[in-house]
């Protein structure tokens, strides 16, 4: 009887086991027919620089326009890119549409901004990653330091000498480094002066609840020091009020992005923006 148990259980498992496996790889060829059909588009966040108020670049945010989901946020799909590894040509068509997009706004007369990248652990670690951003660089016809790319500490953490290779290779390219999330992975102060990147991101979870929770004023002081002391620049963002501006204003903090300023926007709705001097 124990036994009938036991084989009914592990039935029902093996059923249910089975049963996830299909929905997964239902739910990869859907995202793979997304990238051929054309359903993935990029938003744009505006970055701006406390010290002159301009807008001086702006983050290319992924979405999914799925027929019968709607909008889908990127948390809810780049997981499974990356399983998967369909993160590798859905990167690429994030990276060369951004390049583009920027291009094309510079064509239209407006005033040159950086167009900022996310780039995720597969990508990075291709064997081609670094040609594959000049070749994207060379058929838009951007000059290299019109772009960034994103980095997150676990990134780089994960093969650290391999990572610094190949940023070193970026950085010959021309191209801007940021590490992003920055605070929330585990990049030792020695790892860091090593890498060459150009700026930190604090990440929002210290962000969203400044000015008043000290735990996070102290961690956004020092973080701002530590850029500094590396002659790096530091963003905050998350940026969602007045206040938090203010005191990352009072801070030293260089530069902002978040609902305070907008929104993630579509690429003509941010044109709009970039028309506008000074905010
Ligand atoms: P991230 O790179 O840290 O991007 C910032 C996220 O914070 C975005 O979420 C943005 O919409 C959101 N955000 C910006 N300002 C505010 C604010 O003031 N308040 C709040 N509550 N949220 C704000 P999103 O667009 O959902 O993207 C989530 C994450 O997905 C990104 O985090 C990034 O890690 C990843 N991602 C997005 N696009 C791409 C992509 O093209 N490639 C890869 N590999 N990852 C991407
Ligand atoms: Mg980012
Ligand atoms: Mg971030
Ligand atoms: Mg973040």
């Amino acid at each position: 009887r124990a036994k009938e148990l036991g084989r009914d259980a592990m039935e029902v498992f093996t059923a249910e086991l089975a049963n996830r496996a299909h929905e997964k790889l239902e739910r990869q060829e859907e995202l793979r027919r997304a990238l051929a059909l054309g359903e993935l588009f990029l938003q744009y966040q505006p970055q701006m620089d406390l010290a002159t108020g301009r807008i001086f670049a702006v983050e290319a945010l992924i979405r999914w326009r799925h027929p019968e989901r709607g909008l889908v946020s990127p948390g809810d799909f780049i997981p499974l890119a990356e399983e998967t590894g369909l993160i590798v040509p859905i990167g690429d068509w994030t990276l060369r549409a951004a390049c583009r997009q920027n291009r094309a706004w510079q064509l239209s007369g407006l005033p040159p901004i950086v167009v900022s990248v996310n780039v995720s652990a597969r990508q990075f670690q291709a064997k081609d990653w670094v040609e594959r951003v000049a070749t994207a660089l060379e058929e838009s016809g951007l000059e290299a330091r019109y772009l960034e790319l994103e980095l997150t500490e676990s990134l780089i953490m994960q093969d650290v000498q391999q990572a610094v290779e190949t940023m070193h290779r970026l950085e010959q390219l021309g191209v801007h480094l940021a590490i992003d999330d920055f605070g929330t992975g585990y990049s030792s102060l020695a790892s860091l002066k090593r890498f060459p990147v150009g700026r930190l991101k604090i990440d929002r979870s210290f962000v969203q609840d400044l000015p008043e929770d000290n735990d996070d004023a102290a961690i956004a002081h020092a973080v701002i020091s530590l850029a500094h002391a590396l002659q790096l620049r530091v963003i905050a963002e998350g940026v969602e009020t007045r206040e938090q501006v203010d005191f990352l204003r009072a801070a030293g903090c260089d530069e902002i992005q978040g609902y305070y300023l907008s929104r993630p926007i579509d690429a003509r709705a941010l044109q709009a923006i970039l028309c506008i001097p000074n905010l």
